[in-house]
């Protein structure tokens, strides 16, 4: 046994990784023979219970951790990160083989003095022959699903791949969920996933999570999938004032509108160099959101009197107490009602600021 420690994240905890020695791949090809007569088609392989089959694979799964270990000492290094498991079907001359694909970065670490993280207490940072299996299992069940995602068909995972899909924060499964809003979802299924959404975001590190909601909320053509993103960042307090500029800044005035709900939401915390984001922003807003109304001067029906009236962006004329316009129901912003419009979240991000200063001794 190779002692050396391996994780699928990218970083480890408590190490400092000092030099990148490159990638390390290790393949281990098991011919249907290894496995009894009894499996009748490869796909029974990882759906069958026998307990015999499931020592085999963890012993193929092990031959090819330790491959892997071996040369990523040969390349100097003592850890392995962001290790990766494929299992491929490959056939030829009428037979069927099983091959496992290991690969991961082979790096030079060091070990803090006060002496943590060499043999991980952290147990679900190394990967033993148990967890080779589980991973095996993510990926089949990914794949599957992803096979659905071609075919334009509703997706499902099954609560014990869920389980894992969240152990081994699988990000894979992201573009699954973003397609799954992407689809309409019936009512009886929409808490469900709404609850998959948030527990596997609110799971990965905020940066990590941000990468991936705010992207997807820039480019996405879908209302639904809009929406579910919106409604993770408020209830994961993900608000990351960097990315919301983008998104105002934006050309598209229905993305420039998302910008603005987003700013009704929270972060988790806030620093003292958010003052000035937050300042920065509301400058932004001042100069994108004009009003897209127009006062005019309408004159009354029998009479040589004029009234004030408000244009909206569709051409309708308002009265002034209208707020929202009569024909396309948006306000002076182009808002719709239950909105937040740029007046609101200008007060609102005043206020933070406000406590902020006070809080900061600014
Ligand atoms: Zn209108």
């Amino acid at each position: 046994m190779n002692n050396l420690v391996v994780t699928t994240s990218s970083s480890l905890e408590n190490w400092e990784i000092t030099r990148y020695l490159g990638v390390v791949t290790s393949h281990v090809v098991a011919g249907t023979n290894i496995f009894s007569d009894a499996f009748a088609s490869f796909s029974d392989i990882f759906g069958g219970r026998s307990k015999s089959y499931q020592k085999q694979i963890a012993s193929i799964n092990n031959q090819a951790l330790e491959l892997l270990k071996e040369k990523a000492k040969r390349k100097g290094g003592n850890a392995i990160v962001a290790l990766k498991i494929d299992h491929d079907e490959i056939s030829g001359g009428g037979k069927s083989m099983f091959m496992v694909t290991v690969s991961g970065t082979a790096v030079k670490a060091n070990l803090p003095e006060n002496g943590n993280g060499l043999n991980a207490e952290n147990d679900d940072k190394e990967i033993d022959a148990k967890q080779m299996s589980e991973l095996i299992k993510v990926h089949k069940a990914v794949t599957k699903m992803n096979h659905k995602k071609q075919e334009g068909k509703g997706i499902y995972f099954r609560d014990d791949e869920w389980k894992l899909i969240l152990k081994y924060k699988e990000l894979d499964v992201i573009p699954l969920l973003f397609y799954r809003f992407f689809q309409k979802i019936p009512d009886h299924m929409e808490g469900e996933w709404k609850n998959k959404f948030i527990e596997f975001f609110g799971m990965l590190d905020t940066d990590l999570a941000n990468k991936y909601l705010y992207n997807e909320i820039l480019k996405t053509e879908s209302n639904t999938l809009e929406n579910i993103i919106l409604y993770a960042i408020n209830k994961l307090s993900l608000v990351d004032f960097d990315r919301v500029e983008a998104l105002i800044r934006n050309d598209n005035f229905n993305k420039k509108k998302l910008g603005i709900q987003l700013l009704a939401c929270d972060k988790l915390s806030y620093q003292s160099s958010d003052i000035q984001k937050i300042q920065k922003l509301m400058n932004l807003i001042d100069k994108e959101f004009s009003k897209q109304a127009e006062i005019v001067e309408v004159s009354k029906t029998f009479s040589s009197k004029t009234k004030k009236m408000w244009e909206c962006g569709c051409g309708t004329q308002n009265d002034m107490s209208v707020k929202y316009c009569n024909n396309c129901g948006r306000n002076k912003y182009g808002f719709e009602s239950g909105e937040y419009n740029p007046e609101q979240i200008d007060s609102l991000l005043d206020q933070k600021i406000e406590v902020l200063s006070n809080y900061f001794n600014n």
